[in-house]
């Protein structure tokens, strides 16, 4: 069934569907899911540029979800597909139009900048090179006259040449490092700035906009890393994944902002409960969560996540469309000795489906693995 449904009621009245309009309007269907969903993708993707801040992007990008795919006004509590004829495609294409102007003029920037510093940096490299061989040219001028003098001048002419030569050979030296001084300190600033422009940016390739979590990327190194270590480890380690209940419905009563309101604050209550150094608290996919706790115990995992658990279905999210409450279902997966992340994450990915199908709002944890599913396979006979 499409996401949204936007097309597939036909209004009371009209003639009926004949089965290839009714093919027609499935495909139309679909195309507005897909639509949206990479209007949601690109949102998500956002960064900030010069003039807009990625959260505004983003915001924009649910405004135009809202007006493309589910109709512009939120009037009553369930989503109305507005007719065909009302869906705003005009202002989406603007905004793509504008947006990728300004992400051009970002790039273009940015690189002219990287360009602007190298060429400074050769500039300067150059200049310090022709200053060099100007001094030693010099230098090397008043030795030859001094050679000179050596054999057919007075002691005056000669002590004076000397003087010559040593003041010269003074400036030339204090100039130097005069100037070696400055490039060693341009270069520490320069070494500082970019230090603090790699950290951004490694935070950014690790991180979850939205809610500030690890995102997914992180999270499968960080599966991989504890799955390989879990051998040392006092206990083995538990994989929570988290999902909201019904969230589609959220979503469609009060905007896709709550949504991402209430997303916030469910990121924020869960790192809250899982705030060891030990945890690992991601963002695993739209409003699924994910966290790998380490040194402690199944029991006071399964605690924890209760308590989270039992505590979310309670909290009241103020968003701008009124407060709003959530409940959420977690399955668990303690580790086993061996066991692929893959196959650690698929269990934990049972269980949560199996506390979904036992009515939600409920913690399931998956079964141990029998052992012979975690023995090596034996060798194919040859
Ligand atoms: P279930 O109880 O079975 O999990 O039902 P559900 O409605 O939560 O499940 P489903 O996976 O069908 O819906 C998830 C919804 O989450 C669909 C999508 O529109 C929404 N979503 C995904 N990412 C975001 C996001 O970043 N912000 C908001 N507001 N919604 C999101
Ligand atoms: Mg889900
Ligand atoms: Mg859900």
């Amino acid at each position: 069934m499409s996401m949204f449904g936007a097309r597939a009621r036909t209004p009371s009245g009209s003639l009926p569907v004949t089965p290839s309009a009714a093919g027609i309007d499935a495909d139309l269907d679909r195309a507005l899911d897909a639509l949206a969903g990479v209007i949601r993708t690109y949102g998500e993707f956002a960064f900030d540029l010069d003039q807009v801040k990625a959260d505004e992007t983003r915001a924009e990008c649910a405004e135009l979800v809202q007006r493309l795919v589910m109709g512009p006004a939120r009037a009553e509590s369930t989503p109305s597909s507005p007719p065909p004829s009302q869906r705003d495609f005009g202002s989406a294409r603007r905004f793509f139009e504008q947006r990728r102007r300004e992400e051009r003029d970002f790039v273009v920037r940015s690189s002219g900048n990287m360009r602007q510093a190298l060429q400074a940096f050769a500039q300067c490299l150059s200049a310090t090179i022709t200053e060099d061989k100007l001094d030693d040219t010099r230098v090397e001028v008043e030795l030859e006259r001094l050679v000179d003098v050596v054999g057919k001048r007075s002691p005056d002419v000669l002590e004076q040449q000397l003087g010559v030569l040593v003041s010269l050979v003074k400036t030339t030296v204090s100039r130097r490092r005069e100037r070696e001084k400055r490039q060693v300190q341009d270069l520490g600033r320069r070494l500082v700035e970019l230090k603090a422009e790699l950290e951004v940016a490694r935070t950014q390739a690790i991180q979850d906009p939205l809610t500030e979590l690890y995102n997914r990327g992180a999270l499968t190194d960080e599966l991989e890393r504890v799955a390989s270590l879990a051998a040392f480890l006092s206990a083995e380690p538990c994989l929570l994944l988290l999902d909201v209940d019904h969230f589609k419905s959220i979503n469609d009563r009060y905007g896709h902002p709550a949504g991402d309101a209430v997303l916030k604050a469910l990121a924020d209550n869960i790192a809250r409960h899982f705030m060891r150094r030990e945890d690992f608290v991601a963002r695993y996919g739209g409003e699924e969560f994910a966290v790998i706790a380490r040194e402690t115990t199944l029991e006071r995992i399964l605690q924890r996540a209760e308590r989270l658990r039992d505590g979310q279905s309670r909290l009241v999210v103020n968003t701008p469309s009124g407060p709003i409450t959530i409940t959420i279902s977690i399955g668990i997966a303690q580790h086993e000795p061996g066991e692929a992340p893959a196959i650690w994450l698929e269990r934990a990915d049972r269980a949560l489906y199996a506390a979904k199908h036992e009515g939600r709002d409920r913690v399931d944890v998956a079964p141990a693995l029998p052992l012979a599913s975690l023995m090596p396979a034996p060798a194919l006979p040859r």
